[in-house]
């Protein structure tokens, strides 16, 4: 078995397999060490929303670069996204309504298709919506969603067809140092060499860092979504929802179901252990997220609630990602902290990271803003508007 790599990535979630494929793609001899199976981690319960409502010009674009990629999938990466264009709707209570106008406005500047629509264009457009407290919504009709698990494997198909090796069952418990510089990882099947290691581990991140000596507050916490089936009258699908005035989002999930989560800040508080952590729901979750749904769409009041799960987000103090390399020179560099948006930034992401590690601008997207320094600079990444906590 050969263990000499130029590059080491740990983890196989979508950061890992999309960065690792576009590192590949640069003629660079990768191989990807996942503790368990790929999508292990938030990757493989992610709701898998692709919308590219952001408040910073850099999410935008990274949102907006990253649907192209799922628009053009076969040709882009191979293989099959389970991409599905659903629509996406943003509604915000009224104080937030110029704040809307103005992410709206930014967005359109970076050329994604969105726009402001009037309380009659929704109430004709989906009138089973209880729009009373609203007074315009946002609407991008080329969003959707994705199938998690079939995306994280067409991006490690795109690697492994580029030269990638895959070790699963094989988790990484040390980084090997030579003077200030990674030499290659220790795992659980032997000793791998590179000169360059990605920590892409997801709520593990801050974890893997401190193998270093380099503290990332990055927090693994526990998030829940539950599923509801339609009433039959209701059978045809809906739009994604953002409904961040009864902080929660929904979206259509195949068989007649409607997939909620929460929109809400608060779920930073859940700070877990992501080896031990409860993964079923709580009915209390149930009953509440099927309250806030049932607020803005009244007939689900006759739905039924059918499965719901919890899993992580790893969570960061401003809710943005740390890319960097965690000690300057040293190739030790990190990718993780999406704080329960990142699935839909993914593609973007393997570009800059690849950018990152050949010292390279291929990408055109400056990751500079995910600096880990940030923190102690004080200089969070700021959302604009209060209602955008998601970036
Ligand atoms: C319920 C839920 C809903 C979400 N909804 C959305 C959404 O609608 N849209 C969106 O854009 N984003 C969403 N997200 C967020 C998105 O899924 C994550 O931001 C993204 O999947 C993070 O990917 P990752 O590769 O950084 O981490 P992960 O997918 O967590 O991957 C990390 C991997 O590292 C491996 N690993 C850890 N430690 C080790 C080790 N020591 N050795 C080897 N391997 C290791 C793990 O097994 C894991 O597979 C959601 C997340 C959740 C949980």
């Amino acid at each position: 078995m050969d263990t000499n790599f130029d590059v080491i990535v740990i983890g196989g979630g979508i950061m890992g397999c999309s960065s690792a494929f576009r590192i590949a793609q640069r003629g660079l001899k990768v191989a990807v060490m996942e503790k368990a199976g790929l999508g292990n981690g938030s990757t493989g319960r992610s709701s898998a929303i692709i919308r590219q409502h952001y408040s910073n010009e850099l999410t935008a674009k990274m949102a907006h670069h990253s649907l192209c990629v799922f628009q053009n999938f076969g040709d882009e990466v191979g293989g099959d996204s389970g991409f599905t264009v659903a629509g996406f709707l943003v509604l915000t209570a009224e104080k937030d309504l110029e704040g809307l106008k103005a992410n709206v406005a930014l967005q359109q500047s970076v050329g994604i298709k969105t726009g402001l629509l009037s309380r009659d264009e929704l109430a004709e457009r989906w009138p089973y919506l209880e729009i009373g407290d609203l007074v315009a919504a946002a609407y991008e009709p080329e969003s959707g969603y994705a199938d998690p698990t079939l995306t994280v494997n067409s991006f490690a198909q795109a690697a492994k067809g580029r030269g990638t090796e895959f070790q699963l069952d094989t988790e990484v418990f040390g980084i090997l140092m030579e003077a200030d510089k990674v030499r290659g990882v220790k795992t659980s099947r032997g000793e791998f060499q590179a000169p360059i290691i990605i920590n892409c581990a997801g709520p593990w991140g801050a974890q893997i860092a401190d193998w270093a000596n380099v503290q990332v507050p990055i927090n693994s916490c526990r998030v829940q979504v539950a599923f509801f089936r339609r009433p039959v009258e209701y059978q045809e699908d809906h739009p994604v929802v953002a409904d961040f005035t009864h902080a929660s989002y929904w979206r259509p999930e195949t068989g007649g179901l409607t997939l909620v989560g929460l929109i809400d800040p608060s779920e930073q508080e859940n700070v877990v252990d992501p080896d031990r952590y409860n993964e079923n729901s709580d009915l209390e979750f149930v009953a509440d997220v099927g309250n806030r749904l049932v607020q803005r769409f009244p007939a689900m009041e006759e739905s039924t609630s059918t499965t719901s799960y919890a899993a992580l987000y790893a969570i960061t103090p401003d809710w943005h990602p740390v890319i960097d390399e965690l000690i300057p020179d040293s190739g030790f560099f990190i990718c993780a902290g999406f704080s329960g948006h990142g699935f839909k930034l993914g593609p973007a992401v393997g570009s800059m990271v690849a950018d990152m590690v050949t010292g390279e601008d291929v990408s055109g997207l400056d990751r500079a803003l995910f600096r880990l320094r940030r923190f102690e600079e004080g200089k969070p990444v700021a959302g604009r508007y209060e209602y955008s906590i998601a970036g």
